[in-house]
């Protein structure tokens, strides 16, 4: 019973999909975060079931290498990062290397993959870690995943799953997110056969912010900018008469990703103080851009935190950028866009 025993890499994968894997949305993020990656133009979610039963992801981006399949779904196997020191100069959104291991335990997976300079493309089945050998496949260039069954082989994880709108709920949550960061990736995203977004590529965010949200969020956006050092922030932040009662439409994004934090939050509700009433929270949509070195995003499994080498001056450069821009408008007047 006390003796020590090294873990199966099945377990551990089990153990690693745990942390990163908990419901299908998950799975969504992870896979539309490794599109982007892929440079594609292009991506069609498809779910069914809330993702219960399938998510297929289909990009048009660089696809896979046919001698490189296996490693795909090997745990620490990325084309992100070669070395340590890579993991400070990362710019894309994956590295861990783990995600499609994970969902290979957990599900039935079928990755059909084919890069743009080859004839075939090739395809790799592995349901709950149990793998057939790739093969040849007819498929256009790109990547096409399917995940079936999710949690076939964690029944208490699939008992935790809610209901298929709850569940789908979050997935249409991750997909706006890297909509959002995305204007100009084409995507689509479908539950049972129904299409729920289509959003057609676009140069401007305010765009595809106005198909999410909306004219009555978009008209009373105000266009923010800002760069100090080698930080770069902009985006759009609501005048102070159309404030929401909860945090939930403060969307940060960190180098095109998606991101929490406390701190740029706080500055944010703090440049508003005096203009909104007790409770309401302003409304923000604010892309930061700064060299990776600036910032660690290895604290987070998920990598919805990270922790920046100066946190304070991000601080200090949210509230001055929008309290500048309050000062220089007349908030009482008819309102005036920026870009
Ligand atoms: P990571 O993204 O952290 O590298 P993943 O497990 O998500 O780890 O993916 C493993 C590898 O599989 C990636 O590094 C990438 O080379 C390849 N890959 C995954 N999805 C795609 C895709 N849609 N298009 C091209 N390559 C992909
Ligand atoms: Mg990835």
């Amino acid at each position: 019973m006390s003796r020590i025993q090294q873990l199966s890499s099945s377990v551990v994968n089990k153990i690693a999909a745990g942390e990163v894997i908990e419901r299908p949305a998950n799975v969504v993020k992870e896979l539309l975060e490794n599109s982007v990656d892929a440079l594609s133009t292009r991506v069609d979610v498809d779910i069914v079931e809330g993702g219960a039963e399938l998510i297929r992801v289909t990009d048009d981006g660089e696809g896979i290498h046919p001698d490189d399949i296996l490693l795909a779904i090997s745990n620490h196997a990325t084309s992100k990062i070669r070395t340590a020191e890579d993991l400070f100069f990362i710019q894309t959104m994956g590295f861990r290397g783990e995600a499609l291991a994970s969902i290979s335990e957990v599900s039935h997976l079928v990755i059909r993959t084919r890069q743009h300079d080859s004839n075939e493309g090739i395809e790799l089945d592995v349901n709950c870690g149990e793998r057939v050998d790739p093969k040849p496949c007819g498929c256009p260039p790109g990547t096409k995943i399917e995940i079936r069954n999710l949690f076939a082989s964690t029944p208490v994880r699939r008992k935790f799953l809610r209901t298929k709108s709850t569940e789908f709920g979050h997935i249409s949550d991750q997909f706006t997110r890297v909509a959002l960061a995305n204007p100009r990736l084409h995507m689509t995203l479908r539950h049972n056969g129904k299409t729920v977004f289509d959003l057609p590529p676009s140069d401007r965010l305010i765009d595809r912010l106005s198909l999410f949200f909306g004219k009555g969020v978009t008209d009373h956006l105000i266009w923010v900018e800002s760069e100090v050092n080698d930080v770069r922030m902009s985006g759009y932040v609501a005048h102070p008469s159309h404030s929401k009662s909860s945090r939930k439409w403060q969307h940060l994004f960190l180098n095109g990703r998606w991101f929490q934090d406390r701190s740029i939050q706080h500055a944010l509700t703090e440049s508003y103080r005096g203009l909104l009433m007790v409770g309401r929270q302003p409304v923000s949509f604010l892309f930061v851009d700064m060299p990776p070195s600036a910032f660690d995003v290895n604290v987070h499994p998920t990598k919805i935190e990270v922790r920046f080498v100066d946190g304070q001056q991000l601080y200090r450069q949210v509230l001055s950028m929008v309290r500048t821009q309050f000062l220089s408008m007349d908030l009482d007047s008819e309102m005036k866009l920026g870009k």
